[in-house]
């Protein structure tokens, strides 16, 4: 699985729409302190269906929308899209997909696939198996590599397997167990 491109609006800081085309290989994103590197990221995990505000830096998950400034309102949603390109070695057929979720002030978060409703757990599973979850070791987030270093084994053991790719399996094991 690849990714394509990024939309963002409302979210966090990026309170106008913006749109990010994602190259193939390696990502970095620079700017000055503040200017939103992180949020970009945080963008990525949130749109991937990541459950935790606090892993968001925020109280709640309306924290995420734009709070507003001393000279812009603040917005009630926020909505951010992820192209993803799945690749020959994805389960599913190849081909494009978009992946949205919006957060409305005091309604939740709504996910589409394409412009189809669909479940967290779809999202969640998409992308698990492709072992690029939210919390995929492949989107390295500020103190990330030092929380690496400090990890307990059971912990690290955890990263290993997303990054061997095994860690869909466990989902849709759990999935399996659950029905
Ligand atoms: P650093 O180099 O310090 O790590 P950064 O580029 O990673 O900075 P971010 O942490 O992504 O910067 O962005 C922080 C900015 O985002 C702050 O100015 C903060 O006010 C703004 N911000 C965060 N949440 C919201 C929100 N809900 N509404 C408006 N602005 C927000
Ligand atoms: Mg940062």
């Amino acid at each position: 699985m690849r990714f394509r491109r990024l939309k963002l609006s409302g979210f966090k800081s990026f309170v106008e729409p913006a749109e990010l085309r994602i190259e193939p290989g390696l990502t970095g994103v620079v700017g000055p302190n503040g200017c939103g590197k992180s949020n970009l990221l945080e963008a990525i995990r949130w749109v991937m269906g990541e459950g935790s505000p606090k892993s968001l830096r925020g109280g709640g998950m309306e924290d995420i929308i734009f709070a507003g400034t001393a000279t812009r309102p603040a917005r009630d949603f926020a909505e951010v899209s992820l192209l993803i390109e799945r690749t020959a070695d994805d389960e599913e057929a190849e081909g494009e997909s978009e992946v949205t979720r919006r957060i409305e002030r005091g309604a939740g978060s709504a996910y589409r696939i394409d412009g189809r409703d669909v479940r967290q757990k779809d999202v969640s599973l998409l992308f698990a198996d492709a072992a690029t979850g939210a919390h995929s070791p492949a989107l390295v987030s500020q103190g990330r590599i030092g929380a690496v270093i400090a990890a307990k084994p059971v912990e690290r053991r955890m990263m290993l397997e997303e990054a061997a790719g095994i860690s869909g399996l466990h989902a849709r094991r759990k999935d399996a167990e659950q029905k």
